[in-house]
């Protein structure tokens, strides 16, 4: 802040701009923007600023700039890095986007889509559907998480192994820079070479650059059939044979490759009965694969059948079922997107949002399960995610019959450790699709190298050179 300003000479020039009933300051009003998805993080702030326009957005952030108050955009909040909570300082202001909701355009030859930062995925995915394309990005966050989230966590989710994620998916943005200019760069283009590559630069940087408040995104034909099967495996190594078989087999129909260990199916029909483990008998590894296909569900169901048939001949697969509806494909998807509520429910966990080169996961998984055995006892490792991309959500839950917090006390950074030793000695990172946000902007310093820290914070003070987009967040 300027000297003589104090954050009520803030608040009343953000009411001058978005009217009192946007400018909560109420600490009941405020308390839903001031706490993460997972609890972990609790913060606090001058205010929650909600505008409803790109002009509003960057009065706003003129107006920050001129008081000195730092800024944290949020969308959904369903980040799972505390990448949009305030620090506890108070002296931060909330900037959500979740009133800039519009669809400003859909383009059928061009098969893109305009969207204002705010909108929920799920809206883009029916507008999409609606208007007979396919907008591919989607994970279980879906219903509240915002494509302005998206884009500045550089999301995944399931579809990446065909569509990529939400960089690929984007192909241009407007940003409100921290100075309060506004760059329209939504253009609708697939080729465009003409210097540096903002919008790249923009995506996935967790609002520490600006404030993305629309954005142009691919649409993809939708497919005739989608066919969604679970096949049982002995090991991680077997489900990576059985992906490389899956992507000879089905080239880019395979739009889905999900591994699921039988502890996170355990955890899942615990918590959630009527969703109840998928075999008679049970299995180390489980994979859910899905076929999406331009021709028809016949089309798709005897290239499965195919596959499956080639996959137990050559001793991959111990059990298989195809789905025969669609509403048994949504089952089998419910209990892959059940696993992060069920560990929740089942209470404190450690979490690792880890990527290695595909090749290495199954010898990654063995390893690291070995270490933290060696070093944690009564761990219990819920391993799941993205085969196809490389990309596991390896965590850790408490001992079932001792005081997590203690144990998590006690043992989080050793497992930190030992997890993130490991994916480094594989070549990998520490933050696959989440980001860093303050969870693990200490552990990014870590392991990148001088070299690549200094490049990225002299963007970053290029860019931000006061600091005030959302700070501590990504660099410290
Ligand atoms: P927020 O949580 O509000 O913000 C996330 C970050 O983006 C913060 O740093 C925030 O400051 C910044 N930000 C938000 N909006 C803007 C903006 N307009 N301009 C600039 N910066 C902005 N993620 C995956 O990638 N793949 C998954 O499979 C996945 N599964 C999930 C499952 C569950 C059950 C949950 C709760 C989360 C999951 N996530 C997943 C994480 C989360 O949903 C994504 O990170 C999502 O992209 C965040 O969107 P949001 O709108 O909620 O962003």
């Amino acid at each position: 802040m300027t000297d003589s300003a104090t954050p009520s000479d803030f608040i009343a020039a953000c009411h001058t701009v978005i009217g009192a009933a946007h400018v909560l300051t109420d600490a009941h009003d405020t308390a839903p923007y001031l706490t993460d998805w997972r609890h972990r993080y609790t913060g606090a702030a001058c205010a929650v600023l909600k505008p409803a326009t790109t002009d509003e957005v960057a009065q706003l952030v003129r107006i920050a700039l001129a008081h000195r108050i730092a800024l944290v955009p949020q969308g959904g909040n369903t980040g799972l890095a505390g990448g949009a909570t305030p620090d506890a300082t108070g002296r931060q202001a909330v900037l959500s986007l979740g009133r800039l909701n519009r669809v400003r355009a859909l383009d059928i030859h061009n098969n893109t889509i305009t969207v204002e930062a705010g909108v929920v995925l799920a809206e883009v995915q029916a507008r999409a559907r609606d208007a007979d394309r396919l907008f591919p990005l989607s994970l279980a966050a879906e219903g509240s998480c915002t494509i302005g989230g998206n884009l500045a966590t550089n999301a995944g989710g399931t579809g990446v192994l065909r569509y990529g994620n939400a960089r690929e998916l984007c192909l241009g943005l407007e940003v409100v820079t921290p100075q309060g200019e506004i760059w329209d760069g939504l253009r609708g283009l697939r080729k465009d070479n003409t210097g540096y590559d903002l919008r790249d630069l923009y995506i996935g940087a967790e609002g520490t650059l600006g404030i993305i408040t629309a954005a142009v995104m691919k649409l993809h034909p939708l497919p005739a059939a989608r066919v969604t099967a679970l096949a049982a495996l002995a090991s991680p190594h077997a489900a990576l044979d059985f992906l490389a078989l899956a992507q000879r087999c089905a080239g880019s129909l395979l739009t889905g490759f999900e591994l699921m260990s039988d502890f996170c199916l355990q955890l899942v029909s615990n918590h959630f009965p009527q969703l109840r483990y998928p075999f008679d008998e049970r299995h180390a590894q489980i994979v859910l694969l899905e076929l999406s296909d331009a021709e028809s569900d016949e089309h798709a169901r005897a290239l499965f059948e195919r596959m499956m048939e080639t996959a137990l001949d050559e001793g991959l697969l111990e059990d298989a079922v195809v789905a025969e509806s669609l509403a048994q494909s949504r089952a089998f998807w419910d209990l892959r997107e059940h696993i992060p509520l069920a560990q929740a429910e089942e209470g404190l966990n450690v979490k690792h949002d880890i990527a290695v080169p595909i090749s290495r996961i199954g010898t990654f998984i063995d390893e690291t399960d070995a270490a933290i055995a060696a070093a944690v006892p009564g761990a219990r490792m819920v391993t799941f995610g993205h085969l196809g991309d490389g990309n596991l959500h390896y965590n850790v839950q408490a001992p079932d019959d001792g005081d997590a917090k203690a144990f998590l006390a006690q043992y989080q950074t050793a497992l930190n450790r030992i997890v993130y030793e490991s994916v480094h000695r594989h070549h990998g990172t520490i933050s696959a699709e989440h980001g860093l946000g303050q969870l693990k902007v200490d552990e990014a310093a870590r392991y990148k190298s001088p070299t690549e820290l200094a490049l990225m914070r002299a963007v970053k003070n290029a860019l931000d050179p006061l600091g005030l987009m959302n700070p501590g967040k990504v660099l410290r």
